[in-house]
């Protein structure tokens, strides 16, 4: 019930990416557009999300249940879905209520919104956190933060179909690897999952590298049976997760200008701008062709350029 009908299955784009400091250096870029898969739900946590929505319909659920932040690209997609579906949501938000542009989206889904405060949400990974829910919303399937877990990555793991699919549209006919911001790393392990040694999958880590995200990629692939091969992570973060200074700012507003591809600072530019320092350091042969993906993430650009 909660499945989306057999026929509805959202494709991502593969693009080129045109960009002067590719084409010196003789590197080629396909950017897999995540941010436009459908006019209301965008990114990486659509993907994130497909196994677990799986799992609800299998359960007999009636709605999903999950949390995060004012912000949340992940409550986004979720209350997009169910919009687009037609299954019931429940959203558990961090802090007081507050108007965003993020909040108003979810309302104008349909997303059912309780906002736990600072300390109820830092309870969320205690045992026994999803009780009183359970008995406030049953039949509703809960979600863990982000929609991660393996779950999450095996969803994430069909973007290597929709890539080999759409190679010869690049008149690529192999490419040799994979570039993505990494938060949870959970989108990087079902790509190296997928790819299973086959191409290396290189994450550009938009939190500080003290945060486990190595760890997460190896239980996540450890859960499903594998070891992790053929991945590597990079620092990214820029002095810390959603900070932003001048450079970064230009290089989103220079790129967006010559290729036309949206970012927003918090990991697409992040991403990008840590390609851009890499592929400038020698890291890559010429003729390497490499897969961008645009996990997308652009709905929440709105709230922080009203913050910041
Ligand atoms: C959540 C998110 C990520 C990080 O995905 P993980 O699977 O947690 O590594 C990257 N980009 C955007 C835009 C996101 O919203």
């Amino acid at each position: 019930m909660l499945l989306p009908p057999a026929n509805w299955l959202p494709q991502a784009p593969l693009e080129r990416l045109q960009l002067d400091w590719l084409s010196t250096a003789g590197i080629e870029v396909g950017i897999l557009r995540l941010d436009r898969i459908d006019p209301l739900i965008s990114g990486n946590k659509w993907f994130k999300l497909v196994e677990h929505l799986k799992a609800a319909d299998r359960a007999g659920a009636r709605g999903i249940i999950s949390l995060g932040g004012a912000h949340s690209n992940h409550l986004h997609a979720l209350a997009a879905a169910g919009k687009r579906l037609g299954f019931k949501t429940v959203g558990l938000l961090r802090g007081h209520p507050q108007q965003t542009p993020t909040v108003a989206d979810l309302q104008a889904f349909g997303m059912q919104l309780h906002w736990l405060g600072f300390g109820g949400y830092r309870d969320r990974h205690a045992p026994g956190f999803w009780q009183p829910w359970q008995t406030q919303c049953p039949d509703f399937h809960a979600v863990p933060e982000g929609g991660g877990g393996l779950p999450g990555a095996l969803g994430c793991a069909a973007l290597k179909a929709q890539v080999n699919a759409q190679l010869a549209g690049l008149s690529w006919s192999d490419y040799h690897g994979w570039w993505l911001a990494c938060g949870t790393g959970t989108t990087l392990a079902g790509l190296v999952l997928a790819e299973a040694g086959e191409h290396p999958v290189y994450g550009a880590l938009a939190v500080p590298e003290d945060h486990g995200v190595a760890p997460q990629v190896e239980a996540i692939v450890q859960e499903a049976g594998r070891v992790a091969v053929d991945y590597a992570l990079f620092d990214a973060s820029r002095g810390g997760f959603a900070k932003v200074d001048a450079q970064l700012l230009e290089f989103i507003d220079s790129t967006e200008r010559s290729s036309g591809v949206p970012l927003e600072p918090l990991y697409t530019g992040k991403a990008l701008l840590a390609l851009k320092l890499q592929v400038e350091a020698g890291r890559f042969e010429r003729g390497t062709r490499l897969i961008f993906v645009h996990t997308g993430g652009l709905q929440g650009r709105r709230g922080f350029s009203s913050c910041s």
